[in-house]
């Protein structure tokens, strides 16, 4: 008897033989944290992106927030980021006592503009978090300029954008190693392009915020005796056992387990990015003539490592409502995602900074009508098959 399709998730790791290799590699070690992996990944990462530094986190919530810390952000302070996003692109700044402010997207790439940005701008802006939302690279040029100008530091949230590059002025520059971002994030989740279990990332090429976010990723602890400042009675025996704690830092660690999964993993980045391309680029061919839908449109100078695919559907001119929308594509075995909630229209949002509808319009209009459909590199051409069929079934 044959039962209901198999659901085809929205997003879904990718794992194979060689990932588990690598895990019981270390599982079979002396070290399951804080060993040789986690160095080698972070090696590896920068080199892989064209960055100086990577500090690799627990997860890429804990990296915006290290970057936060680091770039001195703190009470009486405000920070501009996307109305389109993940919460934590704003949390980081609420962890450390600043302001999130929100600035409204382009209609075209769903990503915060420039003119936005712009707009929201007030005097106490202290950082910028610019999000390359699915994927696709934000106008990063335009962005440091406008916070270089106004004393801003810039952290490119591109939780979904490993792999994608942007070009400017003739040269090609990678998502975490360019002229604009004073730091880059990363986030592993399984959802993402590249997973580590649960991890994240901090890229730059500014010293200083990367030794400060190493020390304050394990705690705030120094090790190394030069740096020791020897404050009070019996601490000027610097013997081996000896470490100083020089600044309230955290347990951000992440483990050679999960880093060994990510060195593997970034050996098949390009064919993860390239798979994702080839499948929104069907799914762009199959749905651009329907009438109630608009797809993504990728940016001339960018491109994208898409991590979601969405479509806008006018689900007024079909006759359904979203949820009616969702529930038909599950009965096909297909699941569907909405990024994402306006984060000012979040309950704590509008209860703690007093936001309210009408703030961001475009990207609330958009969160009306957005809906992601299944992309991930492990989609089968029969998958993406069936994902087409059954959109065009149900927005008939
Ligand atoms: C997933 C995501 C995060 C958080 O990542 P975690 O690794 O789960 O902490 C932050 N920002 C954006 C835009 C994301 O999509």
């Amino acid at each position: 008897m044959s039962g209901p399709p198999p659901l085809i998730p929205y997003g879904r790791h990718d794992i194979d033989d060689s990932d588990v290799a690598e895990v019981v590699r270390v599982l079979r070690s002396d070290w399951l944290t804080t060993g040789p992996d986690v160095a080698a990944f972070e090696e590896e990462l920068a080199a892989r992106v064209g960055a100086k530094h990577a500090i690799v986190v627990n997860n890429a919530t804990s990296a915006l927030h290290l970057a936060m810390r680091v770039a001195g952000i703190g009470t009486g302070d405000r920070v501009l980021t996307s109305a389109n996003t993940f919460l934590a692109s704003a949390n980081c700044a609420a962890y450390v006592g600043a302001t999130p402010d929100f600035a409204d997207i382009d209609p075209r790439t769903y990503n915060v503009s420039p003119d936005s940005l712009q707009h929201a701008w007030k005097d106490d802006v202290r950082a910028v978090v610019a999000v390359d939302f699915a994927g696709q690279p934000c106008e990063l040029p335009a962005i440091s300029k406008l916070a270089r100008e106004r004393n801003a530091v810039l952290i490119d949230d591109a939780s979904h954008a490993i792999g994608a590059t942007l070009d400017h002025e003739g040269s090609r520059y990678s998502i975490g190693a360019n002229p604009w971002a004073d730091m880059t994030v990363f986030s592993f989740h399984p959802v993402k392009t590249l997973t580590t279990g649960e991890g994240g990332a901090l890229l730059t090429d500014n010293d200083d915020y990367a030794d400060h976010a190493r020390r304050l990723r394990s705690h705030g602890i120094v090790r190394e005796q030069a740096q020791f400042l020897g404050l009070g009675a019996g601490m000027d025996e610097f013997g081996p056992w000896y470490y100083e704690m020089h600044d309230l830092g955290y347990n951000y660690r992440i483990t050679d387990i999960q880093c060994a999964l990510g060195r593997s993993q970034l050996r098949r980045l390009s064919r993860f990015v390239a798979r994702r391309s080839e499948i929104v680029k069907c799914y762009n061919e199959a749905f651009c003539d329907i009438q109630s839908v608009t797809t993504p449109d990728a940016e001339g100078r960018a491109q994208p490592s898409w991590h979601l695919y969405v479509l806008q559907i006018d689900f007024e001119c079909i006759g359904k409502t979203r949820t009616e929308v969702m529930l038909q594509l599950r009965t096909h075995g297909i699941g569907s995602q909405v990024h994402y909630i306006p984060v000012h229209l979040q309950p704590y949002y509008r209860q703690t900074y007093g936001y309210a509808p009408g703030k961001c319009r475009i990207a609330e209009e958009y969160y009306t009508r957005c809906l992601s459909l299944p992309l991930f590199s492990g989609m089968s051409d029969d998958d993406v098959k069936a994902v087409i069929k059954a959109v065009k079934v149900t927005l008939r």
